[in-house]
């Protein structure tokens, strides 16, 4: 992967930017609604067992120790205690997440309204530079800075608020009381949206005001998300009736080959029950994931200092290259029958995934997987229709 990107001459051919920390942003001339993702707080109760998921102590005898470096810009109003709790949570997330170019944040601490307690986002979106693996597709400015090689301007790449007036616990040991919440958990979660974990849709709750794409382009989290029949939600008309009942159908997953993976072969339903939330539904695991990082709230009380296999492999999904100790244990997908005809070269099997290695199927037969809807195989391979056969994976796509 880092071959692919890195010989590439950077021509830039169409240059857009969307600028997630605001609402609007001018876009060619052309106001565009732009998403803020956000986690919303529940109040537990001290007769509840909190949840409980800390880091793993054996990360540090592994080899994925800062695959990649996070670094924060804190607003001087933001207590130390709270930076070290930040800086605890990036730790973590350097253990995971590959990169060689860093990782710049913005950090606000200030007074949000209502009950979101922490937005994030990516500070710019951009799509169609030669660089990317895709046209048509908008892409984080973090995973922007790899595909580029070097930081593309010198902004920070994402912006993380966090709302001064929470009752936060600092401490890093992953025992807040009944009613405060874990800091930790939040940054882990508001980081991985800055990462790319967060769609493109837009609504009010009312027909015409619901719209999916930027400038009718997808960003990268987009084509992974469809309903329980396979359609995909950003094939429907924006501002329809359609579209706001498939983002209220409590029937939404994300199908990506290394999230199925890790979920038991399916894909993992993300929140998409009625009412629509800005912010909440969509770009969120479903609430009955209760206990992973990147579900639309946070109950006081808990403490969640891991991604774990699910999240890692929708952001291997989405792009990112993670650290091996990260992934999944070896998966296995299966051609379904789909070939047709004898092929030599082209794609065999759709597997919705973004990997890019060699690997062995049953027989010993090497296939290459390397784009997002086909897994290619080696040339002189040939195999008759309807022949079923195999391959497995480790979790990161590695050899
Ligand atoms: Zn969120």
């Amino acid at each position: 992967m880092k071959v692919k990107f890195e010989k590439l001459i950077f021509t830039f051919i169409l240059l857009f930017t969307i600028n997630l920390c605001q609402s609007q942003m001018v876009l060619n001339g052309q106001k565009v609604k732009v998403p803020k993702t956000q986690i919303e707080l529940v109040l537990g109760s001290k007769d509840r067992i909190p949840i409980k998921k800390l880091r793993d102590q054996n990360r540090s005898l592994n080899t994925c120790t800062n695959v990649s470096n996070f670094v924060p810009n804190y607003d001087s109003d933001m207590p130390i205690a709270a930076q070290n709790a930040f800086n605890y949570a990036l730790d973590i997330l350097e253990d995971i997440f590959v990169s060689d170019v860093n990782i710049t944040l913005d950090i606000n601490w200030e007074d949000i309204p209502g009950n979101a307690i922490g937005t994030a986002g990516s500070s710019f979106w951009r799509a169609n530079f030669s660089f990317f693996p895709e046209f048509g597709k908008w892409y984080p400015e973090a995973l922007t800075n790899i595909y580029n090689g070097s930081q593309f301007n010198s902004s920070a790449d994402i912006e993380v608020n966090l709302d001064s007036s929470t009752n936060w616990y600092f401490g890093t040991n992953g025992n807040p009381a009944w009613n405060q919440v874990d800091l930790v958990t939040v940054i882990i979660h508001e980081v991985s949206h800055g990462l790319g974990f967060a769609g493109t849709v837009f609504s009010n709750g009312t027909p015409s005001s619901t719209t999916i794409g930027w400038s009718n382009l997808p960003n990268i989290f987009d084509p992974f998300v469809e309903d329980g029949n396979g359609v995909q939600t950003m094939t429907l008309p924006n501002n329809t009736q359609t579209l706001l009942d498939a983002l209220t159908s409590d029937d939404l997953f994300f199908n990506g080959i290394y999230t199925n993976g890790s979920n038991g072969g399916a894909p993992p339903q993300l929140k998409s029950d009625n009412p629509y939330v800005q912010g909440s539904s969509y770009s969120h695991l479903d609430d009955g994931f209760s206990n992973e990082a990147l579900r639309s709230f946070i109950v006081t009380g808990d403490a969640i200092h891991d991604l774990d296999i699910l999240g890692v492999s929708m952001m291997r999904d989405l792009g990112w290259e993670v650290c091996n100790d990260s992934c999944p244990a070896e998966m296995t997908i299966a051609n379904n029958n789909e070939l047709e005809g004898n092929q030599s070269f082209q794609s065999a099997f759709e597997s919705d995934g973004d990997i890019e290695s060699l690997q062995n199927i049953q027989g010993g037969i090497d296939v290459i997987y390397d784009s997002k809807t086909s897994v290619e195989l080696l040339i002189g391979f040939e195999v008759n229709a309807n022949s079923n056969f195999e391959a497995t994976i480790d979790g990161c796509g590695n050899n």
